[in-house]
């Protein structure tokens, strides 16, 4: 099984990727947990690149096909095999994050970039996606707290995360004809433990396990 987690910065994605991690470890399966951009040596080089404050001036079309480029080889080098081996994959991203930040927030345009996403991705789609919503309010709060901003992407400012934020929710309600389940909204405000509950709801009833 392939599940993924996307949301804007700091929504929880990390924090309920480890959750669900341990609960489905505790329960026999062998997990892997992976982070976008990044998972082999390659995209973790094109990871500092993407997130390097150095970085400004990057073209949208640049940012959007060096994701693009790192997801691809992580799809072939890492998730893959390890479905393959009969390994349950969680990714704190995929290409969801594509078409909310380049294609919505940058302007690319979602359809355009969904389309690449399927080149990159070899056609690899999730089984399952939870989307993890909060307010960018709410997001910025929690950088402040955590005292980061520290990247590129991080850096951007408020309007930014609101387009991401609204691309998102479009994905909630576009057409899904060719995976009519996979995409979850969570409400992110409600706290970590019962966040943390209902993930494990959703993935039992999807795994049909106890
Ligand atoms: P992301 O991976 O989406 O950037 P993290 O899981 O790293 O988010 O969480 C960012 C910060 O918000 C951390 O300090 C984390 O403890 C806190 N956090 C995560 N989920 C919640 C929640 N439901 N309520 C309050 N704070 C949370």
């Amino acid at each position: 099984m392939f599940i993924t987690f996307e949301g804007i910065d700091s929504s929880g994605k990390s924090t309920q990727c480890q959750l669900l991690g341990q609960y489905l470890t505790d329960k026999g399966f062998d997990v892997l947990l992976l982070r976008e951009p990044g998972g082999t040596k390659i995209s973790e080089k094109i990871r500092d690149l993407l997130l390097d404050v150095n970085s400004g001036g990057m073209l949208p079309l640049a940012e959007f096909l060096l994701y693009s480029a790192a997801r691809a080889q992580l799809v072939n080098e890492v998730i893959r095999p390890a479905l393959t081996e009969g390994k349950i994959v969680i990714c704190d991203r995929f290409d969801d994050s594509s078409t909310a930040y380049q294609g919505h927030a940058r302007g690319l345009g979602m359809d355009n970039v969904k389309s690449i996403n399927k080149i990159a991705t070899g056609g690899l789609i999730p089984d399952l996606t939870i989307f993890i919503d909060i307010t960018v309010e709410e997001s910025l709060k929690r950088l402040k707290v955590a005292g980061k901003m520290t990247d590129r992407m991080e850096s951007e400012d408020a309007r930014f995360f609101e387009a991401v934020r609204e691309g998102y929710l479009q994905l909630a309600t576009d057409d899904k004809s060719d995976s009519p389940n996979r995409f979850k909204v969570i409400n992110g405000l409600d706290d970590i433990s019962t966040i943390e509950r209902r993930i494990q709801q959703i993935v039992r009833d999807e795994m049909v396990i106890d």
